[in-house]
């Protein structure tokens, strides 16, 4: 069977056809700007790459155009060949313990869920009606990235706040990346022949989070309420002093939701560095000793390490160390930065093997803890959740 793996931005959606059960990808593709004259609808199919400048209006007509693309490409012949939508949604709160077909009232949650996530859930329900609207015989399945870490227990996810803050207003930690995370630590556990296991697994990306999956179920993540806890990402600045945010809007005479944006905008490699978001411009200027640039990935990978240190005494022990995502799964020189400060705990790279790309093992035959580099994929997981759902 076909599915679709939907993941909708507020001005872009992307897409991937997989056949299913085999999980082979068979076209992946993006609209992007959408609501421009000049937006783009991007698709490959078969080692071939098609692109197009055209205005889309909103993103009905982006669907629109995908699946038109679809046929035109002869990709499908028609488009009840697609069995099942399965969309990515970024914050499913405490209700969402599952993945879930979509119904009225669970849109309507996804809708209500965009309170605590402004800058994803309207733009993931967007995407959610303008399939329905399009494909309304097919089922359509949201995937939370929350789901994963829906098992921490209170010690993890509750904050130092007032406990009102969390059961009148939701505030605790929800994690994100979780269809990563969740992807990743099962591919160590098949790498590792069991599931009695004490896995990180560290998403570095543009965003990047950590998790500690111990026996299979995610106990803690770096991110938290929103996205922007944790350690220093592309732009973002990961846990600060909370006091800073009143102390900057004062001084900067800006209100407190504009200093949020400045840490998750302009904080991060970006901040730090004044350079760049992108890891592989601040490796370019390590490599001609810019100071800033090698402070920026100093600071990331001492926070990481310090994570995974706790994520150690928290489960008490560590088996594997897993990388993904666009940074962890190709640069070198932030893995090694970050496992050289791990050194304590008896975890060592293969320097030779570090270098190298795809799903991998990477520490050397005498550490005590396996380093291994796993590609992630979020829309196999999509996918697989969706199939299984629609066929309940
Ligand atoms: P997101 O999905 O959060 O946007 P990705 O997982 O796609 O992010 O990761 C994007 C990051 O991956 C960018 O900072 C980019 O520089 C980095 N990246 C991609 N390829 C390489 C590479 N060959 N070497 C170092 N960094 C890379």
């Amino acid at each position: 069977m076909k599915i679709m793996a939907v993941n909708a931005g507020s001005s872009s959606i992307k897409f991937q056809l997989l056949e299913m059960p085999a999980e082979k990808q068979i076209t992946s593709g993006i609209v992007e700007r959408i609501g421009s004259e000049e937006a783009l609808f991007t698709i490959k199919y078969n080692g071939e790459k098609f692109v197009e400048t055209l205005p889309i209006k909103d993103h009905g007509v982006g669907v629109q155009l995908i699946l038109e693309g679809l046929i035109k490409h002869n990709v499908i012949s028609n488009i009840n060949d697609i069995e099942g939508v399965g969309h990515r949604v970024v914050q499913g709160g405490e209700f969402f313990k599952d993945s879930t077909i979509i119904t009225d009232e669970v849109l309507q949650k996804i809708i209500d869920l965009g309170e605590m996530a402004p800058l994803h859930n309207p733009a993931n329900a967007t995407g959610i009606k303008a399939f329905r609207q399009v494909l309304p015989h097919v089922p359509q399945v949201a995937v939370f990235d929350t789901v994963f870490h829906q098992t921490m227990t209170k010690d993890a996810y509750l904050y130092g706040t007032p406990y009102e803050w969390y059961t009148q207003y939701g505030i605790r930690k929800y994690g994100f990346h979780g269809t990563s995370h969740q992807y990743v630590s099962e591919r160590a556990n098949q790498l590792m022949g069991t599931t009695q296991t004490k896995v990180v697994v560290c998403h570095i990306g543009n965003g990047a989070s950590l998790s500690a999956v111990k026996n299979g179920h995610c106990v803690e993540t770096s991110m938290g309420f929103t996205p922007l806890e944790g350690f220093p990402m592309g732009t973002r600045s990961g846990s600060i002093d909370p006091a800073i945010t009143a102390y900057m809007a004062n001084k900067l005479n800006k209100s407190a939701q504009d200093i949020t944006d400045i840490l998750n905008k302009k904080s991060g490699y970006l901040g730090i560095s004044g350079l760049s978001n992108d890891a592989r411009d601040i490796e370019a200027a390590i490599e001609k000793g810019n100071e800033r640039a090698r402070l920026a990935f100093d600071i990331q990978a001492k926070q990481i390490a310090d994570y995974i240190g706790s994520y150690y005494v928290y489960m008490g022990g560590l088996d594997a160390i897993c990388f993904t995502a666009g940074i962890g799964e190709n640069s070198p020189v932030l893995r090694q930065m970050i496992i050289d400060r791990l050194a304590v705990l008896g975890v060592e790279l293969n320097k030779d093997l570090n270098k190298l790309r795809g799903e991998r093992l990477i520490s050397s035959e005498s550490s005590k803890v396996k380093v291994f580099i796993i590609p992630t994929d979020e829309e196999v997981m999509i996918a697989r959740d969706t199939m299984r759902l629609s066929h309940e």
